[in-house]
């Protein structure tokens, strides 16, 4: 499934030392990818604050939650359960967790696996002393590091392949939980954002090419550590500023240190995703705030694709800040042409009587007298497999629009990410199987235009830190790209079936 390859692919070259490079495929239905992590140290009633931070990510993964506290003295607690952080933790579940340090994860998942066991943050004992982790991303060598300690002598509990970290942590012959960490990073390749609870401090760590966010905060006498700002902001934390790619960051209540402990990509390869739909509009990722970026979006996609018509309105919410991008480039007034309803939980079950559109229209509907006779610029952030937009678009249509233009805030998607973001295997990605004329045909639009690459990495400030390989095929760090979508994921899931997220 993936190289062993060292080095760099043409999106980093790593600075000096062996690359803790990526490589190998990740994404299935089923398989989780996108996660938040969040945690906070030093401060009182630490697991509230966590369960507060984790509420804010909660679009970051709405399969499972969980939070591990650290209590006075030095004993663990910890609660998970499957759904949504409010579904998890009640308040008085939260002050079952005593305690000033306690780390916390979401998890996303499409379908399956979907077990407690795979519930994180994980915990176990490690040289005697309790421990618990909690991992954003995707391991892409996972299936070989777990062969090789399966076969010498490692008993694995989950399907997670973030329970390697602890396995290579466990045969590590290093001191400290932090040099344990280091070992274990320097042997596993792909896209994490990690946090670990000791009994004393909590470690943050990113892997070398900064795939996946992770930001500190400064909460009163302690400090909070979150995939985004947003749960920063939630909690009172003032930002600081990102754990860097490769760094080591440990917080204990006296205060932080910091250590290389890989060598940073340079440049780093950041998910461009991240800024295109996953994040939320009101943090900042990767040092710009995301819906700077989505309006940067919106004024280049005008720029190429102007149309004419009468108003711009999102797919809400992910594109909500592209589209008023377009309007203020275009002029065109933006309305709010399509409502989400924002309590469809996953468990949901499609009533036959909504019609055969009845998965698009449970979570969106046109508002007729807004889009009743004119013509409509509906913008949205990509277009995956194109099911979604073709049935909006029908929607709008129903709804009595005189003309549909699609405008899409960024290039066709034409490659599985191997680095964590939930897209299918090339035979699923209409951008692989239609040329845009087709996909403009498929959808029922009048025109349709995708954002280039070039225009969307201008909209960065500097775009050659940022992997976009699912529009480009150019992964940063080597994968092999010989082997079948299928392939990987077949072998994923015999080794790490599940994964972290
Ligand atoms: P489709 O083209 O039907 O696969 O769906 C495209 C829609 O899915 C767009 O509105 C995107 O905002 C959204 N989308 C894009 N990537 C993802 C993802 N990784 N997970 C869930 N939804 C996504």
């Amino acid at each position: 499934m993936v190289k062993s390859g060292v080095g760099a692919g043409p999106g980093g070259d790593l600075a000096g030392a062996p690359a803790p490079a990526c490589g190998g495929w990740s994404r299935v239905k089923g398989w989780s990818e996108e996660c938040g992590v969040f945690a906070a140290i030093g401060v009182p009633e630490a697991a509230q604050i966590v369960g507060l931070g984790l509420h804010a990510l909660q679009h970051r993964g709405q399969e499972s939650a969980g939070i591990v506290s650290c209590g006075e003295d030095g004993a663990f607690h910890s609660h998970k359960g499957l759904g949504l952080v409010s579904e998890v933790f009640t308040e008085a579940r939260l002050a079952e967790l005593p305690g000033t340090l306690a780390i916390g994860h979401n998890r996303y998942s499409t379908s399956g696996s979907v077990t407690l066991e795979n519930t994180q943050p994980l915990r176990v004992v490690y040289r005697g002393g309790p421990l618990a982790l909690a991992h954003n991303g995707n391991l892409v060598n996972a299936r070989e590091v777990r062969e090789k300690l399966e076969a010498s002598g490692s008993i694995f509990q989950t399907t997670l392949d973030t329970e390697i970290f602890l396995h290579l942590m466990a045969v590590s012959d290093a001191e400290t939980p932090a040099d344990g960490l280091i070992q274990a990073a320097l042997q596993v390749r792909g896209a994490y954002a990690l946090l670990v609870l000791t009994a004393d401090a909590v470690l943050a760590l990113r892997d070398a090419h900064g795939i996946r966010p992770l930001c500190i905060g400064r909460l009163g006498d302690g400090y909070a550590v979150a995939s985004e700002t947003c749960a920063l902001d939630l909690v009172g934390a003032e930002y600081l500023r990102d754990v860097e790619p490769g760094e080591l960051v440990r917080f204990d209540p006296r205060g932080m240190q910091v250590r290389r402990a890989l060598p940073a990509a340079v440049p780093p390869q950041h998910c461009i995703f991240e800024h295109i739909y996953f994040s939320r509009p009101d943090s900042r990722v990767f040092g710009e705030g995301v819906d700077r970026v989505r309006r940067r979006i919106g004024h280049r996609l005008a720029d190429e694709h102007p149309a004419a018509a009468d108003l711009v309105m999102a797919v809400p919410d992910s594109s909500n800040s592209i589209a008023l991008g377009f309007s203020e480039a275009s002029g065109l007034p933006f309305e709010l042409g399509l409502i989400r309803n924002h309590y469809v939980g996953r468990t949901f079950i499609q009533p036959h009587q909504a019609g055969r559109d009845s998965s698009v229209r449970i979570k969106f509907n046109p508002v007729a007298e807004v889009v009743s006779g004119q013509r409509v610029v509906l913008v949205d952030d990509s277009i995956v497999r194109g099911t979604t937009s073709r049935k909006l678009v029908r929607l709008i249509r129903r709804a009595g629009a005189a003309e549909v233009h699609f405008r899409v805030g960024s290039p066709p998607v034409t490659h599985p990410c191997f680095y964590g973001i939930d897209t299918p295997s090339r035979k699923e990605l209409i951008g692989v199987l239609k040329s845009v004329e087709e996909i403009r045909d498929f959808l029922g639009v009048d025109s349709l235009g995708y954002l280039s690459l070039e225009g969307l990495l201008a909209c960065e400030r500097d775009g050659r830190r940022f992997c976009h390989a699912c529009f480009s095929g150019q992964y940063p760090v080597p994968v092999n790209a010989a082997a079948g979508k299928l392939e990987i994921e077949n072998l994923h899931r015999g080794a790490a079936r599940g994964t972290q997220g």
